[in-house]
């Protein structure tokens, strides 16, 4: 298998950018332009070890600080 294969539908993987949401209940959060690999086919996206640790801490500071809604951009 080719390392951009999608393991999903055997689509092209591609580097591009997609939006994150978590939602935590009391509060949500949004972060835009987040760097991704995104199959062309089906859109099924894959996010890097070092992004997604990234988007943990904006999650968990969101938390702490009791912010009801929080958009944020990478970009
Ligand atoms: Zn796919």
């Amino acid at each position: 298998m080719r390392s951009n294969q999608c393991p999903v539908c055997d689509g092209s993987k591609q580097p591009g950018r997609t939006t994150f949401t978590a939602d935590l209940g009391e509060n949500l959060v949004v972060v835009r332009h987040v760097p991704a690999t995104i199959c062309e086919q089906c859109g099924e996206e894959w996010i890097a070890n070092d992004v997604a640790k990234l988007l943990e801490e904006i999650v968990a500071k969101a938390r702490q600080e009791h912010r009801q809604f929080e958009v944020l951009s990478l970009a």
